[in-house]
C-alpha cells in the first residue's frame, strides 16, 4: 500500500518570532513527502493543549528537543506501517501514548507537527482542501479574511490594551478582490498614522503598533484608513477586535484604558463601540474563565455581532460544549495547535457548525512558511479566516495560498 508510512522525522527549526519550533517530515511507501511545521502563541489560554519546551538556558527556555524527540522516538515507533490515509487511525495512535489530558507528556507540538505531516503526505500530489472537503460534505468556499491591520495587547510594545484591530473584507464577489481591498487600507492606515506622527514599527503580526491615547482611537485610525483607500465602511469593509481581554484581566476586575472595568462595565464600553463604530465581531471580549460576562454580553449583543471565544475555548470539544449549551458565545476561533490533532480540529468545527456558531480558522502570532490553515478553511467551509496583517511572509504565505486556490474555487464566502 503506497500510503503507508515509512518514515517520521521530526527536527527543530525557527518560527518568526525567533523561537525553536517543531518540522516534521513524514514519508509513505509510495515515496510522497508530507512535511509540516507547527505554530506557538504568546497569548496563550490557560485551557490549551501542552506545548513542550525544554526550558534552562538554551534559546531562552524555549527548546524543542523534547518534542522533537518525542516526534522522532515515541510516535515514530507507533506510526511506521500505518496508512497516512487513515488521520483519524493515526491521531489515535499519538493520542494512545499520553495518558494526561492535556497532551502534557507527548506535547501538543510534537502531535501536531506529525498530524499535519501526515494529512499532506496522504494526499500526495492532491490538494488538501479538496481532500477535506471529500471527507466532510463537500462545500467549499473562499474565507473571508480578518486581517489584523493593527497589532496592541500581547503583540506590540506599545500602551494599547486591544490586541487586534482588524479589518474584513466582506462585501466583495471575490476573494482575491477582497482581499486587493484589505492590502490597500493596510497602506492607508500607514499613511494615515504617518500623517498623525504615529508610524513606528510592527507587532508580531505584521500589523502597525502605535502607542494610542485610548483604545477607541484604534478605531477611529481605522475607519480612516477604509474611507483613505476608498472603501465604504460597514457597507464593504468593516472591523473585527481581538480583545484578548484575559491578558489585562486581574483580581479587581479588567485593566483598560487606565481605568479598572468589571464585565459588565466592559461589556456596555463595547456597546457603545458597537453604536459608533461598523464593528462585526469580538473576539475574547472577557476572561477564559468568565462565563457570566460572556453569557450577558452575548444575550444583549449577539444578534448584531459575532462574539468569538479563542482562549474561552482553545478549540476543545468539552469547553464548546459548555458554550453552546449556556450561550457563551456565536462563534469559535479554531487554532490546531491549541487541541493537537487534525482530527480534533475537524471534530470541534463540525460540532461548532452543527450549533450554528460562526469558525475562524486561525493562525498563532507565532508563525512559520506553513500554510494549511488556507487549506482546512476553504476545505471545511469556515467561511472565516484569521491570518494576521498582509505582509511579512509568515502571515503572506497563507493569503497567497488561498491565491492559488482561488484560481480552481471562485465561491467567496457569505458572511456578515
Ligand atoms: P496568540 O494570539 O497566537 O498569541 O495566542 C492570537 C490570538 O489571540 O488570537
Ligand atoms: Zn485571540
Amino acid at each position: 500500500m503506497g500510503t503507508r508510512i515509512s518514515r517520521v522525522h521530526g527536527r527543530m527549526v525557527l518560527d518568526s518570532r525567533g523561537n525553536p519550533t517543531v518540522e516534521v517530515d513524514c514519508l509513505t511507501e509510495g515515496g510522497v513527502l508530507g512535511r509540516a511545521m507547527v505554530p506557538s502563541g504568546a497569548s496563550t489560554g490557560r485551557h490549551e493543549a501542552v506545548e513542550l519546551r525544554d526550558g534552562g538556558e538554551r534559546w531562552v527556555g524555549k527548546g524543542v528537543d523534547g518534542a522533537v524527540a518525542n516526534v522522532n522516538g515515541a510516535i515514530a515507533e507507533a506510526l511506521i506501517g500505518m496508512d497516512s490515509a487513515n488521520q483519524g487511525a493515526v491521531d489515535a495512535a499519538m493520542l494512545a501514548l499520553d495518558s494526561t489530558a492535556n497532551k502534557g507528556e507527548i506535547g501538543a507540538n510534537a502531535m501536531l507537527g506529525v498530524s499535519m505531516a501526515c494529512l499532506r503526505a496522504s494526499v500526495g500530489g492532491g490538494e488538501i482542501w479538496r481532500h477535506l472537503a471529500a471527507g466532510g460534505d463537500g462545500s467549499t468556499s473562499l474565507p473571508v479574511p480578518l486581517m489584523n491591520i493593527l497589532n496592541g495587547g500581547a503583540h506590540a510594545n506599545s500602551n494599547v490594551d486591544v490586541q487586534e484591530f482588524m479589518v474584513v473584507p466582506h462585501g466583495f464577489d471575490s476573494f482575491p478582490e477582497a482581499l486587493r481591498a484589505g492590502v490597500e487600507i493596510y497602506h492607508s492606515l500607514r499613511a494615515v498614522l504617518k500623517e498623525a506622527g504615529l508610524l513606528g514599527g510592527v507587532g508580531d503580526e505584521g500589523g502597525f503598533a502605535p502607542n494610542l491615547p485610548r483604545n477607541e482611537e484604534g478605531l477611529r485610525f481605522v475607519v480612516d484608513a477604509i474611507t483613505g483607500a476608498g472603501y465604504a465602511p460597514g457597507e464593504q469593509v468593516s472591523i473585527a477586535l481581538d480583545v484578548a481581554s484575559q491578558e489585562f484581566l486581574h483580581e479587581d476586575g479588567y485593566h483598560i484604558d487606565g481605568g479598572v472595568l468589571s464585565g459588565s462595565e466592559l461589556g456596555r464600553l463595547y456597546s457603545s463601540w458597537l453604536d459608533d463604530y461598523p464593528i462585526v465581531s469580538i473576539e475574547d471580549p472577557f476572561g477564559e474563565d468568565d462565563w457570566d460576562s460572556w453569557i450577558e454580553f452575548t444575550q444583549r449583543e449577539g444578534h448584531r455581532v459575532q462574539v468569538v471565544g479563542d482562549d474561552l475555548y482553545v478549540t476543545n470539544p468539552e469547553r464548546l460544549a459548555k458554550g453552546i449549551e449556556i450561550g457563551a458565545s456565536n462563534a469559535i476561533l479554531i487554532k490546531l495547535n491549541q487541541i493537537g490533532t487534525v482530527t480534533e480540529t475537524l471534530e470541534v468545527i463540525a460540532m461548532a457548525k452543527a450549533a450554528g456558531f460562526g469558525t475562524i480558522i486561525s493562525h498563532r502570532s507565532g508563525e512559520t512558511a506553513d500554510s494549511i490553515i488556507s487549506d482546512i478553511a476553504v476545505g471545511t467551509d469556515a467561511g472565516q479566516i484569521k491570518t494576521g496583517a498582509p505582509a511579512r511572509s509568515d502571515r503572506t504565505a497563507k493569503y497567497n495560498q488561498l491565491l492559488r486556490i482561488a484560481e480552481q474555487c471562485s465561491d467567496y464566502a457569505q458572511i456578515f
